[in-house]
Parts: C-alpha cells; sequence; structure tokens
C-alpha cells in the first residue's frame, strides 16, 4: 500500500475520532457521510483484501443518511468504520523505547536524524511516544503532532537566573551551579532510594538530593560541574536541593537547563520533561502550516509569523515572547471567526435585498397605546428598530436585555410595523408556555393598532392548522406568534418582512435560517436574556447589531437570594406559607435532565408537598408531560390565583410572567447552571412586591456551593455570565454550541480581548475592502474562514 493512501486513511481515522470524542454530532467538514464515501473511493484502487472490500462497501451504505440517524446507532457505526480503516492500515513501525526521565543529552546527540513529521501525524510518529503515552496524551486531547504544537502552556518558569549554594532561599525553585566536592551515599532505603551528593559553590557547601536516582552516586564524580534545577531546602543545616532535571557543564552553562521553560497541564502517566521533549521534537520534524496572515497585516499589528509564535509559545526566548506569541496565535483563531462573521453579516445587510418598511406616525400611536411609559431603553431600543425597518438593507440585530427588561414590547413594535406596510411579521418562541404568554400580550399591544395576531404552535388541532396556514399564506393574517412550528414545512407566508425570535439562545443557527428563509430576505430580529460578557457578544454574534436593554421597568427589585441546605428545606416552606399568607404566590421549581425524569421529579416533591408541609394550600403542577389542555389549565388556574403555589419543571424558565407570585423555591439547585437560575429567578422579579428566591441544595461540594454563593451575592446578570464561563467555559454556556462557534484551541474569549478587539476590527475593513477575499494576499484567508466555519480551526 503506497504511503498516500495510508495518509488517507490515517486522516480520516483521525477524523473519525473527533466526530466519536465530540458526541457524534456530524461536525466533521462535509459531514461523517461523506467522509465514508471519500475514503472508500479513495480505496477503490488500493491492494486491500477482497474481505475488506465488501465490508467497506456495506459500511458506506450504512453510513447513508448518517446526520439523520439517532445518535445512539451513530456511536456503533463509527466505531465500526475505525476498526475495519484501522484493520487495513499496516500497524505502525514497533514502538520506540519511552524516554527516561531525566535529561540525558548524549542520547539526543548521537540519535539519527528523526523523518519529517506531518501536522496530521499521529503522536505515535514521534520519537519516545509509545502506545500507553499516546493513550495518555489522547486523554488531554492530543492526538497528532498538531494537536501537540496547539497545546498552550499554562505557565512558564524563568530558569535563566543561575544561583549559588549560598544565594539560595528556602522552598524556591531555583537553578544552581555547584561543583561535586565528596563522595556521595545512598539515603536509607525506606525513605526512597535516593543519591545524596555533597556540592560546592560561591564558597557555600550543600547537598544535592537526587530521588529515585541512586546510581547516580557511581556515574558522578568529584570535580563536577553541574547545573540544576531543583527545590531548595535549607532548614538549619546544609543547603540541599531536592534536583528535578540537571546537566553535566563541561565548558560554559548551556542554554538547555537555565531558561524559560514552558509548564503543561498533563495528565497521569505524562510528564513536564515528557511534554517538553516531544513538543521540541515536534517543532522541529513538523512541516508547519503556511502562515495565513497577510505580511502586511502582520507587520501593522506587530504580529510574528506563525512559525516563530509556535515556536516562542514553547520554547520562548524571553517573558514578553510568551505572551506576544499566544496573542498572535488567539488573534489568527480570532481573525478567521471574525471573518467568516464579517462575510455572514455582508451577505445578510446586501442592500439591494430589501425593501424601506417606514409607517408614517406609527411609533407615536403603539406608545401611546401602552399601557405604560416605556423605558428611556425601550424608547431607544424602539428608535434602533425603526432606524433598520426604514431601511433597504434587511435588519439583522440581536435585542439583548435580562430578564423582565421588557423585550416583548420592543417585538411588539417590529411587528406592528411590518402590518402596517402591508406585509407579515412573525414571532417565533422556544416553548408552547411562551408562544402562548406572547400570544396574549400581543394582542393587548397590537389590538388598539387594530392587528390581530393567531397562534400557531404544534398542538393546534387539523382543522384550526389548516385555517390559520391558509390565512397566512393568502396573506389575510398579517402577524404570526409560534413556537418552532412556524417554520415547519408546509407553512408558508405571503410576504413574511420581520422575523422575531425570542430566547434565540434555544434555537440553533439553521431554525434561525429556516424562518428567515421563509420571506424575501426578512428583517430578523433575535432577542435574547442569556447575558453574556461583551466581548462573547462580539465574538459570537459579531454578524449582528446590538442593542441592548440595559434598564429595568421602575420599581422592580432585585431578587433576595438564599441556599438552604436539603435539612432547612422545612424553613423554605415556612417562608412560602408566610408570603402566601399576604396574598403572593410562589413557584416550586425541579430541574430535569430528560423528559421522563422530569415529570418524576416535579410530581413526586408536589406530592410530597400537598401530604405534607403545604398540604392546606392549593397547589397546582405543570411539567413537559402534561395534555396540552391541562397544562393550559394549570397555567390559567395559577395566572388568575386560583392556585397559590405552582409546582413546575424548568418549563417556566423562559419568559412567563405572573405578576403576583414573588417567590422561587429551587430544588436541587446545583443541577442547573448559575445563568439559567438567574433567568428563573427573574420569574419573580416582577411587580411592586419584595422577590425572594429560594436555592435548595443536597450538595455538600465545596466548589458547587461556591457557584451557587455567586447568586446571593449578585443580581448582575452580566457578572453571573462572566462567572459561569469562567468556571465552565463558553462551550458550555447556553446557546455557544447552537451558535456554530468553532473550538478555540488557543484563544480565551475572557483573556484575550485585545486580541479579539484587534481580529474584529482587522476583519470587518478586509471584508469592506475585498468582500471576496480574491486579491492574492487575502487568498490563504479564505482558508482560515473555511476552517473558521467547520468546528475545528486548525484540524483541516
Ligand atoms: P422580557 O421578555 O424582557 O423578560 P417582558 O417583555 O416579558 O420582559 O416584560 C416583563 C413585564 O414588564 C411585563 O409584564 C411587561 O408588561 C412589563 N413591562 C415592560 N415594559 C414596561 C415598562 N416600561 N413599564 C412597566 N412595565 C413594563
Ligand atoms: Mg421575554
Amino acid at each position: 500500500m503506497d504511503d498516500a493512501t495510508i495518509a488517507i486513511i490515517r486522516r480520516t481515522l483521525r477524523a473519525l475520532r473527533l466526530e466519536r470524542r465530540r458526541g457524534c454530532d456530524d461536525s466533521v467538514p462535509g459531514g461523517v457521510e461523506e467522509l465514508i464515501r471519500q475514503v472508500v473511493g479513495d480505496l477503490a484502487a488500493a491492494s486491500i483484501p477482497e474481505q475488506a472490500r465488501e465490508s467497506l462497501r456495506r459500511l458506506e451504505h450504512d453510513a447513508r443518511g448518517y446526520h439523520a440517524l439517532a445518535p445512539k446507532r451513530r456511536t456503533p457505526l463509527i466505531l465500526r468504520a475505525e476498526k475495519l480503516l484501522a484493520a487495513i492500515v499496516p500497524a505502525p513501525p514497533p514502538p520506540q523505547p519511552e524516554p527516561r526521565t531525566e535529561a540525558d543529552p548524549d542520547a539526543v546527540a548521537t540519535a539519527q536524524p528523526l523523518p519529517p513529521l506531518a501536522w496530521h501525524d499521529s503522536v505515535t510518529d514521534l520519537r519516545g511516544v509509545g502506545e500507553y503515552r499516546a493513550e495518555a496524551l489522547a486523554r488531554m486531547g492530543i492526538e497528532c503532532a498538531g494537536d501537540l504544537l496547539l497545546r498552550c502552556p499554562v505557565r512558564y518558569e524563568d530558569r535563566r537566573q543561575v544561583l549559588t549554594m549560598r544565594e539560595l532561599r528556602h522552598g524556591q525553585t531555583a537553578v544552581l551551579r555547584a561543583t561535586i566536592c565528596g563522595k556521595g551515599r545512598r539515603s536509607n532505603p525506606r525513605r526512597g532510594a535516593a543519591a545524596i551528593i555533597p556540592a560546592e559553590s560561591g564558597g557555600a557547601e550543600g547537598e544535592l538530593l537526587f530521588f529515585g536516582r541512586p546510581w547516580l552516586i557511581d556515574s558522578l564524580s568529584v570535580g563536577d560541574e553541574l547545573l540544576v534545577i531543583g527545590t531548595a531546602k535549607i532548614d538549619g543545616g546544609k543547603p540541599a536541593v531536592a534536583v528535578n532535571e540537571f546537566e553535566t557543564l563541561t565548558a560554559e552553562p548551556d542554554a538547555s537547563v537555565a531558561r524559560i521553560v514552558a509548564i503543561y497541564s498533563v495528565t497521569e502517566g505524562i510528564s513536564q520533561n515528557m511534554m517538553r521533549a516531544w513538543v521540541e521534537q515536534a517543532l522541529e520534524r513538523c512541516a508547519l502550516p503556511e502562515d495565513p496572515l497577510p505580511e502586511r497585516l502582520r507587520h501593522r499589528r506587530k504580529l510574528m509569523p506563525l512559525a516563530e509564535a509556535l515556536r516562542e509559545m514553547h520554547c520562548p526566548s524571553d517573558l514578553p515572547a510568551t505572551r506576544a506569541s499566544r496573542h498572535r496565535l488567539a488573534y489568527q483563531e480570532l481573525l478567521g471567526l471574525q471573518l467568516s462573521l464579517a462575510l455572514r453579516r455582508r451577505q445578510a445587510k446586501t442592500p439591494e435585498a430589501g425593501s424601506a418598511l417606514a409607517v408614517e406616525g406609527l411609533r407615536e400611536a403603539f406608545t401611546a397605546a401602552l399601557p405604560f411609559v416605556p423605558t428611556a431603553a425601550q424608547e431607544r431600543v424602539m428608535g434602533e428598530i425603526v432606524a433598520d425597518l426604514s431601511d433597504a438593507a434587511p435588519a439583522h440585530r440581536l435585542i439583548h436585555g435580562e430578564v423582565g427588561s421588557g423585550k416583548t414590547v420592543i417585538a411588539a413594535l417590529a411587528l406592528a410595523v411590518a402590518a402596517l406596510a402591508g406585509k407579515q411579521g412573525a414571532l417565533m418562541a422556544p416553548t408552547e408556555v411562551l408562544a402562548e404568554q406572547h400570544h396574549e400580550s400581543l394582542r393587548e399591544l397590537l389590538g388598539p393598532l387594530g392587528i390581530e395576531p393567531v397562534l400557531l404552535t404544534g398542538s393546534l388541532g387539523g382543522y384550526e392548522r389548516a385555517a390559520a396556514l391558509e390565512a397566512l399564506r393568502d396573506g389575510r393574517t398579517s402577524c404570526a406568534v409560534g413556537t418552532h412550528a412556524l417554520f415547519s414545512e408546509g407553512v408558508e407566508f405571503a410576504d413574511l418582512a420581520v422575523a422575531v425570535i425570542d430566547e434565540q439562545h434555544r434555537f440553533g443557527v439553521r431554525q434561525r435560517a429556516r424562518l428567515s428563509r421563509k420571506g424575501e430576505r426578512p428583517n430578523v430580529f433575535v432577542m435574547s436574556a442569556t447575558p453574556i460578557p461583551r466581548t462573547l457578544a462580539l465574538a459570537v454574534h459579531g454578524d449582528f447589531d446590538i442593542s441592548v436593554l440595559d434598564e429595568l421597568p421602575p420599581g422592580r427589585k432585585d431578587p433576595q437570594t438564599e441556599l438552604l441546605p436539603d435539612e432547612q428545606r422545612d424553613r423554605a416552606w415556612e417562608f412560602v406559607r408566610e408570603r402566601v399568607a399576604e396574598g403572593r404566590q410562589a413557584y416550586v421549581v425541579c430541574p430535569a435532565i430528560d423528559a421522563s425524569e422530569e415529570m418524576a421529579a416535579a410530581v413526586e416533591v408536589y406530592e410530597s408537598l400537598a401530604t405534607g408541609p403545604l398540604g392546606d394550600l392549593r397547589l397546582g403542577l405543570v411539567h413537559g408531560r402534561l395534555q396540552v389542555d391541562e397544562r393550559h389549565e394549570a397555567m390559567r388556574r395559577f395566572r388568575e390565583g386560583e392556585t397559590q403555589v405552582l409546582v413546575a419543571t424548568s418549563l417556566i424558565e423562559v419568559g412567563v410572567n405572573v405578576t403576583n407570585a414573588s417567590t422561587i423555591v429551587i430544588v436541587n439547585a446545583e443541577r442547573f447552571g448559575l445563568a439559567q437560575l438567574h433567568q428563573l429567578r427573574g420569574r419573580v422579579a416582577r411587580a411592586g412586591w419584595q422577590p425572594h428566591c429560594l436555592l435548595l441544595t443536597g450538595s455538600g461540594n465545596p466548589e458547587t456551593l461556591e457557584r451557587l454563593v455567586v447568586l446571593t451575592r449578585t443580581t448582575d446578570g452580566f457578572e453571573i455570565a462572566e462567572e459561569d464561563l469562567r468556571r465552565r467555559g463558553p462551550g458550555e454556556l447556553d446557546g455557544l454550541r447552537q451558535s456554530g462557534m468553532p473550538d478555540l484551541r488557543i484563544a480565551n474569549l475572557i483573556a484575550d480581548t485585545g486580541a479579539l478587539a484587534d481580529a474584529r476590527e482587522d476583519a470587518f475593513a478586509i471584508i469592506e475592502r475585498d468582500p471576496r477575499l480574491a486579491t492574492e494576499e487575502h487568498l490563504p484567508l479564505r482558508d482560515l474562514v473555511r476552517r473558521a466555519r467547520s468546528s475545528d480551526m486548525w484540524t483541516l
């Protein structure tokens, strides 16, 4: 089998493994079906056993429609594909011996020059990495040489200052130069075999301790001059150094010990020395990807070339270089991301595509009909919306505001403009409960203007649905509210001009796109209450204009939040009883991992409350398994005050609005993310009463408790989001996954704000000048964009 074929198989194997690591989400570029079709095609001419060929044919057949397979049926298919391909490709050469843990400069010097490596070659192709180490590396997410090179050190240790025995301070990690001045001895074997060797420098004598290396007594001799790095122990007697690494100096000190070294976070089985040796080897042998950044840009931003950045990140020449190298690599990642956003935005905003909607005097009429005075923030955002709509370029705007900041009013205005301009508007909500509630609100807000919104959800009866669809198709309906039923097949709009998407983080990019495709490039507004830091908003929603509702309607009070251990549950129920006695209402929210558990949890809590501490109150129950009309009924009874306490699953999380409810008790709070808990408690911050949120938890885990305590300390959604982000990483933050954000290896959206701002500015400027990235100097950037749009910025 020729090298090219082997390379193809290896590459495919890596893609398959990646797919599996990502939970089989069909995120490999082009999709798994295509990946397998290609490799089978590529192997058509290769000399492989007939039986394997047959298996491949079957595999190709079974992989058809992979994207539509249920996730649990995907994994076996991927495993089968891996096994099959692994059996075809010849086994790699027998594993090299693993390196000894101490520096052994002689061995390196006499080694044969090693063959070059490709970026995607497996780590097992590195000298010193065998199956066992490769497995440990895989646990760290490192599978190929490139992965290794992109592994960011967690910190650096400056070992350039060489000290003498006299200068050591206790506990210090230091580089020391010393001369052996006596015969060594072995330590007491029960305290671990160590060589203890007397050494002298700067006129002071001390001891070098080599743990686990007793044989050094024989290989080091009096008069040898050493450079060691280790931890100093000075407690009364002679100074001693527990040596981590050392080298024998023949003439002048070599740069290999006295330098700045990178420290990585590693798993068990991998030492810092190994990482360093392999990274250095990879730097030396690996063909690096071409630098995609145009020379001019690099110059202006003072960015080092890619190869230099990789080298400096791992083997820095000085401390500023460590920062500069990271910055450069982060910038490159972020530039890819921002270019792709800039392109998307440019596509959305092409002016010839839309038409201006303007309705004379509408905004005034709308405001006049509101049951309250809009906040200054609402006024400002309404102005932005009207300006968007009177511009020919389709709007593409994110409306961002805390729970309760009054986003529905903004949506209503946009829908009113569309309807009164003789076109159509649609509002999409993530749950039926919320869609129904929006329907109610819109009837109130738009009714005075003569607009009658219709509701379209999955649970409409056949006849009603047909009638609603008909009215949308022929344009009789000018305003529709619904769940994702709105963009399902069979729904056609006569002329959809405004699409509003509420709680956008619940929808993926694709779902949003499907709604916008229902019209001729409609104006798109997405609304979000997920407080995300501004930097992140730019990174993720950089293709949107952003409006912020940074003000709550007057009279709102921040919820007082208390964390209670499960043993003190009764205090929570007592508290609820007191509020109910004052005429208020309360929610009790139960978490759920999946739908079946959701119901069980809620029913259990409901029953224990109804037969126990809240037995004499009027309780209601809603969960996802109820029939629609049962659920409506339960919500209605709560809204109208017939029930006093509503036990619910996280169903009520988004947007539900019952002003008399002033307390929310959250059971098993540790199961929710901070941002989600913050949203939940926003449910009770809606009216004049002092709202309360009680978080119950059975967890004794200090980290969990510390996380929950954040909520008792602050009600600032942005602060909470930052905290969530810091603790869980951006991938976990609501909506980032769906937003199509690629994996960033180097850039950290919190730390690299500078790089992000630069990358954003440059990306938008580049697309402005060269919208197709067609000039010679921008060609490599196309590739960068393509990679940014696949799920991993670096693996293509
Ligand atoms: P969001 O969707 O941003 O969480 P909503 O639009 O549901 O918030 O508004 C929350 C509540 O505040 C609703 O009852 C709404 O009628 C009310 N509201 C909105 N704007 C104002 C305002 N300017 N003054 C008083 N109440 C308002
Ligand atoms: Mg809302």
